[in-house]
Formats: C-alpha cells, sequence, structure tokens
C-alpha cells in the first residue's frame, strides 16, 4: 500500500497526527528532499528505506514503489493536491493495479498566512484566494495568466513564482494592481530560518532581490495585507445566526 503524504509547510510538528503515524509504520519512505525537513526522517524506523526523490525520475520513483513489500510513504511539501506531482505518479499505479490513499498536509499558503497573522478573506476586501503560480518552464494555460488573475483584484497566493519577481510585479500591474496594493515576500513559511518581507505590488521586484530571495517562497498579494475592511457579519450582535439570534434594533 502507498500513501501520499502531506508533510506540511516545513515545521516538523505541523504535519498530521494521521501523517506521523503512517511515516513511523513505513517500510520505505520517498521524500521530497528539497522541501521537506530532514527532521520528518526522525520518526521512520531505522530499518525503513529512504528515497529521496530531489534526484529521481518519475520513472525511478514508480521502479522503487514496484519494487516494495509492506507500507511505503511518498512524502510530498505541504499538501500534495497543490503542484504536488501526484497524478502521474497515481496513474502509474493505477496501471500497475497498486493501491495507495492521500493523507492531507498543511499547504504552505496557509503556513505563510500564519506567518503574516493575517486573513486571506476579508470582508468588503476580498473573499476569494487565487492560488497560482507564473509561467516559467512549466506553462500555464492561457486564461490564466497573472494579469488576467490579477483583474479580479482578488487576494492572490503566487507559488513557485519568486524567481521571476520582475515579470511577476509588471503582470499583476498591468492586470489592474495599484503601486500601492500591499504585498508580502514569504520566505521558508514556519521553518526556523523563516523570513517575511512586506512590500507593495509597486516594490515587488526591487524588495525581493533586496533580501536576495528567490525560491522556496510565497508571493501574496491584496488589500488583505492592509488595515482597510469590514467587520464579519458573523459576530455581528444584529445578526441572526443558526447559533444565535440576533438582537433586534
Ligand atoms: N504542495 C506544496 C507546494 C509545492 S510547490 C504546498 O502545499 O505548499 C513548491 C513551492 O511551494 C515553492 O516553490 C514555494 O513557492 C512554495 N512553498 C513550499 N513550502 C513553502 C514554505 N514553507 N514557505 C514558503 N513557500 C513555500
Amino acid at each position: 500500500m502507498v500513501h501520499f503524504v502531506g508533510a506540511g509547510p516545513g515545521a516538523v510538528d505541523l504535519i498530521t497526527i494521521r501523517g506521523a503515524e503512517l511515516l513511523k509504520r513505513a517500510d520505505t519512505l520517498i521524500y521530497t528532499g528539497s522541501l521537506v525537513s530532514a527532521e520528518l526522517l526522525d520518526y521512520v524506523k531505522p530499518d525503513c528505506r529512504v528515497f529521496n526523490s530531489a534526484n529521481m525520475t518519475l520513472d525511478e520513483v514508480i521502479a522503487v514503489i514496484a519494487d516494495c513489500r509492506g507500507d511505503i510513504v511518498r512524502l510530498h511539501t505541504g499538501d500534495p493536491s497543490l503542484y504536488g506531482a501526484i497524478r502521474e505518479q497515481m496513474d502509474r499505479l493505477n496501471a500497475l493495479g497498486i493501491q495507495y490513499d492521500v493523507c492531507p498536509g498543511v499547504s504552505s499558503f496557509s503556513g505563510a498566512a500564519a506567518a503574516l497573522k493575517t486573513e486571506y478573506t476579508l470582508p468588503n476586501v476580498s473573499q476569494s484566494v487565487i492560488i497560482t503560480r507564473i509561467a516559467g518552464r512549466t506553462p500555464v494555460p492561457d486564461g490564466e495568466s497573472i494579469r488576467g488573475l490579477a483583474a479580479h483584484g482578488a487576494t492572490m497566493v503566487i507559488f513557485l513564482s519568486a524567481g521571476m519577481t520582475a515579470r511577476l510585479q509588471s503582470e499583476l500591474l498591468e492586470g489592474g494592481y495599484r503601486e500601492d496594493t500591499p504585498a508580502a515576500i514569504v520566505y521558508k513559511a514556519t521553518w526556523s530560518d523563516q523570513r517575511i518581507v512586506r512590500c507593495t505590488v509597486g516594490t515587488l521586484h526591487s524588495a525581493a532581490s533586496d533580501a536576495g530571495i528567490s525560491n522556496h517562497a510565497l508571493i501574496c498579494v491584496g488589500g488583505f495585507l492592509g488595515d482597510d475592511y469590514e467587520l464579519s457579519k458573523l459576530y455581528d450582535p444584529a445578526f441572526t445566526t443558526a447559533f444565535r439570534e440576533g438582537a433586534q434594533s
């Protein structure tokens, strides 16, 4: 049985309890070495076979899995459903008749919000979060350009793009964000060497360059990083919910 497991954003105690239990029971572990904390390897049994997928191809990963007896954990950073390249692995396992399941993880976009001590969905600011990336060596479908998505003015959390901030900044501005729209670069959210660089869309590229950040970071953009918003209806004394009768005015 193969278990795809989300390792969480970095801090070793942000893996789920289920994920940690699967790691403890694993006979074989294949982990994404470039982004998963090596401390997570402390969970595994002394006789667990450990492979770092950073220097493996898809064929090699599948060959290791096909060759295994017992429980295999395929450990992916954050939550496996985002930029995890798990679909291509699952399709190969389907073809080989190998059973698998998926254990979710805390994504880095949640880790970044926690690091920033912020809420992505503020009333009257944005009620939507766009998770995306800029086109690089991996192309992005035409309808999902940064420029097009920026036109929504929604909260944006941009993965895999910290090395392309010049183009990112231009596209965000062309899409309609103002120069003074707040932005933040969150490097290694929840790791011990986490860094937060606050800037605006207009200063995004210079801020990233000055900080020397070009990978392992999320770029967060939008009014949610500012101070103007409305209070929620949920805790409004005049608002009736399923659990609470609102006061009559
Ligand atoms: N599945 C992962 C994302 C994998 S793609 C998740 O849910 O988080 C790898 C990209 O995710 C990195 O280039 C970076 O943009 C982002 N990332 C992963 N961990 C991060 C962290 N701790 N802090 C900031 N960005 C991170």
